[in-house]
């Protein structure tokens, strides 16, 4: 990764974002310095560092997850808005979960340790102990559902993220590139772009190197023994070409 001079604290560690393929700005690794749109919080506004990175990456501000200089656009800023707030809720479920847990344990010890001869003495024991327990396993399974909307939504802001980052090259990415680009583990990226790829958002071509690439075409897929005409091909081929050069 090139670094250039940091603005702000002068080290030799200043990263631009155009190193994703993003527009403008860039992160200080020294300092935590950033700048430019790119580098704006999707969640608080701020113009924020990226802690950690791939599905770990939070706003350094607000601790809500992101993406990579903002790659993926609204959509996948929507789809992170959505993973912060399933995730919060997931947090208050566990929480929950704890309390009510801790409640029906004190309550049954109490319980047992002052156990009432009078039956209707009983049943208040035995009410006090297992109404929080079954709120709890409720909470629980709240927590869970809320976990799991938090990773699809997740997922879905890293699927419009790789997108984004095939659809700025005009010969396709290849799974260890996009992997590299976004700071993710080769098979994450591997994952994001079979799931494009199955729901037609790209396109799957073998290079002369056997690499398989990934990109983005409106030309309709290629079926196994037709051919498109040539026309059409050259066409699509310019308008590629078009997309691609505003990119980068
Ligand atoms: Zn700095
Ligand atoms: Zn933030």
């Amino acid at each position: 990764m090139t670094t250039s001079t940091c603005p702000a604290c002068g080290a030799d560690a200043f990263v631009a974002n155009v190193a994703t393929g993003a527009a403008d700005g860039g992160q200080c690794s020294r300092c935590g310095y950033s700048a430019g749109e790119s580098s704006r919080c999707p969640h608080c506004n701020a113009v924020a560092r990226i802690e950690g990175s791939g599905l770990a990456a939070v706003c350094a501000m607000c601790g809500g997850p992101r993406v990579p200089s903002n790659l993926g656009g609204d959509a996948a800023a929507s789809a992170l808005r959505e993973q912060k707030k399933a995730l919060a809720n997931a947090r208050a479920a566990s929480v929950a979960t704890v309390l009510q847990g801790a409640f029906s344990t004190v309550a049954t010890l109490i319980g047992l340790a002052l156990l009432p001869a009078a039956l209707a003495g009983k049943l208040v024991v035995f009410a006090l102990a297992i109404v929080p327990l079954i709120l709890a396993m409720r909470s629980r399974g709240r927590a869970r559902a809320a976990r799991e909307r938090a990773s699809e939504a997740g997922e879905r802001a890293w699927q419009a993220a790789a997108e984004d980052v095939a659809g700025r090259r005009k010969d396709g990415i290849t799974a260890p590139e996009l992997a590299r680009t976004l700071g993710i583990e080769p098979e994450h990226a591997d994952k994001l772009l079979t799931a494009l790829a199955v729901t037609d958002r790209t396109r799957i071509d073998v290079g002369d190197d056997a690499e398989v690439r990934y990109s983005i075409g409106a030309d309709p897929r290629l079926r196994v023994g037709e051919e498109l005409p040539a026309d059409d091909e050259r066409a699509d081929e310019a308008k590629r070409a078009e997309r691609g050069g505003t990119g980068r």
